[in-house]
C-alpha cells in the first residue's frame, strides 16, 4: 500500500485477490513465510516510452506508450494493448495483475502482461492510426517476442491496430512469428478470436445459471457497451434464445424493448466496427427504441447483466437496483465493472456473481490457441477452436466451484477464481525459489 498509494485501480484489484487469498496461505503451510504475494504485486518489469507521430496537419504529437510485464512464472507474458485516453501506470497494474491469474485459470502455459497508450483512437483517421500503431512499435518490439511476450487488443485495440503493428513488428525483426495475437486470418489468426470473449462470458454464465437449473431461454437481458466483447457476448445470448435489451458506448445507453435480434446487432456491428459511429445513432434507423444520454443501463429490469464496457461501471447503488429488480446473474466481460461495493450487494443478495478474471477469460484462452496454431503452422476449424473453447470455460467454472465452494452449497467465484489462479502461479514460483 506505502509503495503503490497513488495507483487506486491497482490497490483495488489486489485488495480483492488479497482478502480471498491470504486466508488461504494461512491455511496451507507450503506459502508460508514466503512473501509470494509481496513478490505478485511486484511487476517483473515495467517499461514506459515516448511515442512521437505526425498528424494529418503536420503536427508532432507526443504519447506515453507502456508495458507491464507483471508474471512470467508459467509462460510468456500474455495480454492486451489498451489505447484510451485514461491509460495510465495504475490502470495497466491492475489489468496485468488480474491476467495473471486469469491466464493461470485457463490451464494454458500464459504468464501476465498489459500495455497500452493515452492515444485516444477517437476521431483520427485511418492513416494516423497507422502513423501511431507503427510509432508505438518501434520502441515495444525490442522487449516482445514470441516466447517472451504476446501483446493482444484490448479497449481500442482491434483488427485493424493489431494489423499495423503486426505488419510493423515484422519489418523491424525480418520474422514472421506468431508475437500479436488477435491477427487477421490471412496471416496466422485464428477463428473465433474476435468472438472469444464475449461467447466465452455467455459460456460462463451458463454454467452457473445450469447450477441453479437456469439457462439463457426467454431471459431478459442488459449489456452494457457496444466494443468487441459487448458485440459478441449479445450475438451469443440472441442465439440462445434472450432478449437483449440494452447496448452502450461512453456517451450513453439505448434501450429496445422488442429486443435487439440478428439483424439490428449486425448494424450495430456496422456502425461500430466499419462507420465508428456512436450508439446513440441506433435510434436513426430504429426509432422506436429510447436513447439515455450519460447514463448506464442498470436501472432496466432484467434477467441477466453483462457489464461488458470497463472498469468500475456498475457501483453499489446499481447493483441494488438490479437485485431488487429481479436480477439472478452478473457475469462480467469486461474486467473489474463491478466496485467493491457492488460485489458485496451480488454477495448479499446470494445472486450468481462472475467475476471477469474468470468469466471473460474465453479472449486469451484463444489467443492462447492461436499462439499454438501458430507454432504448429495449422488453423483449426471454427468448430474445433469453438469446442475448445466452450471446454475451457467450463473448466474455469469448474475450478471456481472446486475453491469456492460455500459451506451451504453456493459457490463464491470471486474466492474460486482467485484461489484456483494463485496456486498454479505460486507453485511455479516457489519452485522456481527466489528470482
Ligand atoms: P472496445 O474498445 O471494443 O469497446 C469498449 C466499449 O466500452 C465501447 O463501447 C466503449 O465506448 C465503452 N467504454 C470504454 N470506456 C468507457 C468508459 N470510460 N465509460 C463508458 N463506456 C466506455 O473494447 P473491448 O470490447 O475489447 O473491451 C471491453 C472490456 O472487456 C474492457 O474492460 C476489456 O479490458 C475487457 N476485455 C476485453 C477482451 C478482448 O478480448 N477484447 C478480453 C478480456 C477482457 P466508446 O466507444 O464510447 O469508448
Amino acid at each position: 500500500r506505502e509503495r503503490n498509494g497513488h495507483e487506486p485501480e491497482f490497490l483495488q484489484a489486489v485488495q480483492e485477490v488479497a482478502e480471498t487469498v491470504i486466508p488461504y496461505i494461512a491455511q496451507h503451510d507450503i506459502y508460508n513465510g514466503k512473501n509470494i504475494l509481496l513478490r505478485m504485486v511486484e511487476p517483473e518489469r515495467l517499461i514506459s516510452f515516448r511515442v512521437s507521430w505526425v498528424d494529418d496537419s503536420g503536427e508532432i504529437q507526443v504519447n506515453r506508450g507502456y508495458r507491464v510485464q507483471m508474471n512470467s512464472a508459467i509462460g510468456p507474458y500474455k495480454g492486451g494493448l489498451r489505447f484510451h485516453p485514461t491509460v495510465n501506470a495504475s490502470i495497466l497494474k491492475f489489468l496485468a495483475f488480474e491476467q495473471v491469474f486469469k491466464n493461470s485459470l485457463t490451464t494454458l502455459p500464459m504468464g501476465g502482461g498489459k500495455g497500452g497508450s493515452d492515444f485516444d483512437p477517437k476521431g483520427k483517421s485511418d492513416n494516423e492510426i497507422m502513423r501511431f500503431c507503427h510509432a508505438f512499435m518501434t520502441e515495444l518490439y525490442r522487449h516482445i517476442g514470441h516466447n517472451t511476450d504476446v501483446p493482444a487488443g484490448d479497449i481500442g485495440v482491434g483488427a485493424r491496430e493489431i494489423g499495423f503493428m503486426f505488419g510493423m513488428y515484422k519489418k523491424l525483426n525480418n520474422t514472421f512469428t506468431g508475437v500479436l495475437t488477435g491477427k487477421g486470418q490471412s496471416w496466422g489468426g485464428s477463428l473465433i478470436r474476435p468472438e472469444a470473449t464475449g461467447y466465452g462470458n455467455v459460456y460462463f454464465a451458463e454454467n452457473m445459471l445450469k447450477t441453479r437449473n437456469e439457462s439463457f431461454e426467454a431471459k431478459k437481458v442488459v449489456i452494457s457497451g457496444s466494443g468487441n466483447v459487448a458485440q459478441y457476448a449479445a450475438e451469443k445470448a440472441i442465439e440462445l434464445g434472450a432478449t437483449v435489451l440494452t447496448l452502450s458506448d461512453s456517451g450513453g445507453y439505448i434501450l429496445d424493448e422488442d429486443g435487439i435480434d440478428s439483424e439490428k446487432l449486425k448494424f450495430v456491428m456496422d456502425l461500430k466496427n466499419n462507420k465508428r459511429g456512436r450508439i446513440s445513432e441506433y435510434l436513426d434507423k430504429y426509432p422506436n427504441a429510447k436513447y439515455f444520454s450519460g447514463e448506464r443501463p442498470w436501472s432496466v429490469k432484467c434477467d441477466i447483466a453483462l457489464p461488458c464496457a470497463t472498469q468500475n461501471e456498475l457501483n453499489g447503488e446499481e447493483a441494488k437496483t438490479l437485485v431488487e429488480n429481479g436480477c439472478i446473474c452478473v457475469s462480467e466481460g469486461a474486467n473489474m465493472p463491478s466496485t467493491p461495493e457492488a460485489i458485496h450487494e451480488f454477495h448479499k443478495a446470494n445472486i450468481l456473481f462472475a467475476p471477469g478474471k474468470a468469466s471473460n477469460a474465453g479472449g486469451v484462452a484463444t489467443s492462447g490457441l492461436e499462439m499454438s496454431q501458430n507454432s504448429l503452422r495449422l488453423s483449426w476449424t471454427r468448430e474445433e477452436v469453438d469446442e475448445r473453447l466452450k471446454e475451457i470455460m467450463k473448466n474455469i467454472h469448474n475450478s471456481c466451484v472446486e475453491y469456492g465452494k460455500n459451506d451451504d452449497g453456493s459457490v463464491d467465484y470471486v474466492r474460486g477464481a482467485n484461489i484456483a489462479g494463485f496456486v498454479k502461479v505460486a507453485d511455479a514460483m516457489l519452485a522456481q525459489g527466489v528470482i
